[in-house]
């Protein structure tokens, strides 16, 4: 039996990585970890019996308790719980499959208890990959990705990485929801609209993040932190059909590519069981049916999203916390229907031109970092992006 805990049970990874743990019936489900969805939360205890769970208040903590009164599970809640989730002493794999930074400082101390990490809060290399790829590295545990461009290039990379040299990767994108749009038509769109992927179901906040393409600008900052390349070395090509979930060029002019249908348990699954496959049900590529797939470049022009993030990128230190921290702010202030969506990078350029550059942050600047931009952003709502001429 493999043993894993989960960061997030209750969202669209979470729920999909246990979907693969029913399904399989050879995971041990140890600790679960979740925000604030007790009840679906109190039938996922129920159904994989972990030894202990966590919820983010006190007070859903209390309520949980009560729920489950007849099992003997601990019940933790904040921080605290997080970490106790984390570094649980019976897992093998954290699933880290919590949204936003609030997943960086339990998937630290993951590492720093052996236990291996099945990546999918990307906030976590986009922020700290220069302190969580040197970590991994000194505590010897793997990080195993779940984003599925990020297991593309990492099932591309099979066999390759001991004696060739990547020329580039190849990361694809679906363009989201308003793939073709003006500048002047996205000053209309609503939060329902952004809300509609055209090929992927997923959490809202990444949903957002696609379609503004920052999704995009933070898997280019994962990647070169988790295939060690440099930005210049990756190249974002919008592919509509999510078809091609990423490819990679060798020195020799040669490109990988993985495919498969949209489907997030395929890349959770490969990471929990690397570096085998297992048979998984779904629906399968149907190529003559598919007729072709199409390639174009992205418009930065238009989703300044994925342009900031290739300078923050460059810029370096502190600037690509600040670019994730101003958009997880911006990305709230959205789904609260407070701001326009042109608006969200508005912030995130904003933050990036007023907030404090740290060259080599540590663990403690990054956090100091992220409060900044929240104040930061908090403080210009008031006045500026969330005045009432500015509400939706
Ligand atoms: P969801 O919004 O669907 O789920 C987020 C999870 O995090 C929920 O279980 C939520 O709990 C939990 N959570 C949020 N805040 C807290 C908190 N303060 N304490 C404890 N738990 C908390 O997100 P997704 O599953 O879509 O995404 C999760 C991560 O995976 C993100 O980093 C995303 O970028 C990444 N990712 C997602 C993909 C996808 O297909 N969805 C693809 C690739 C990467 P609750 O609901 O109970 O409040």
């Amino acid at each position: 039996m493999k043993k894993i805990a989960i960061l997030g049970s209750t969202g669209s990874i979470g729920t999909q990585t246990l979907d693969i743990v029913r399904e399989r019936g050879d995971i041990e489900v140890t600790a679960l970890a979740a925000g604030r969805n007790i009840d679906l939360l109190e039938r996922q205890i129920r159904e994989f019996q972990p030894n202990q769970v966590a919820v983010w208040s006190e007070r859903d903590a209390h309520e949980l308790k009560i729920k489950i009164a007849d099992l003997s599970v601990k019940v933790h809640f904040g921080m605290d719980g997080l970490l106790e989730v984390a570094t649980d002493a019976d897992s093998e794999i954290l699933v880290t499959a919590i949204v936003g930074m609030i997943g960086l400082k339990p998937t630290v101390a993951a590492i720093q208890s052996g236990k291996n990490i099945a990546l999918a809060n990307k906030e976590t290399l986009v922020t700290a990959g220069h302190l969580i790829m040197p970590m991994a590295k000194e505590y010897n545990v793997s990080i195993l990705p779940v984003d599925s461009e990020h297991s593309a290039i990492f099932q591309a990379l099979n066999g390759e990485r001991e004696h060739n040299q990547i020329d580039k990767i190849l990361l694809t994108a679906s363009g989201g929801p308003f793939r073709g749009k003006t500048k002047d038509e996205l000053k209309s769109v609503t939060l329902q609209d952004a809300l509609k992927h055209p090929n992927w179901s997923m959490g809202k906040k990444i949903t957002v993040d696609s379609s503004t393409l920052v999704n995009k600008g933070l898997e280019v900052m994962e990647a070169k932190w988790l295939f060690d390349v440099s930005p210049e070395q990756i190249q974002v090509v919008v592919q509509p059909q999510s078809v091609i979930h990423s490819m990679v060029q060798f020195e020799d002019g040669s490109v990988i590519a993985q495919l498969g249908t949209p489907d997030m348990r395929l890349p959770i699954q490969y990471a929990l069981y690397y570096p085998k496959r297992k048979p998984l049900g779904g629906d399968r590529l149907d190529f003559a049916k598919l007729g072709s797939i199409s390639f174009e470049d992205p418009d930065t022009d238009t989703f300044r999203g994925l342009a900031l993030a290739y300078d923050a990128m460059k810029r370096g230190g502190n600037m690509p916390t600040i670019f994730n921290a101003a958009n997880e702010a911006a990305v709230a202030l959205f789904l609260e229907e407070k701001i326009r969506y042109l608006q969200i990078t508005e912030i995130i350029e904003a933050c990036m031109n007023h907030c404090t550059y740290v060259d080599a942050p540590d663990l403690n600047q990054i956090l100091d970092t992220e409060q900044e931009v929240r104040q930061w952003v908090e403080s210009r709502c008031e006045i500026e992006y969330c005045s009432s001429n500015h509400i939706i």
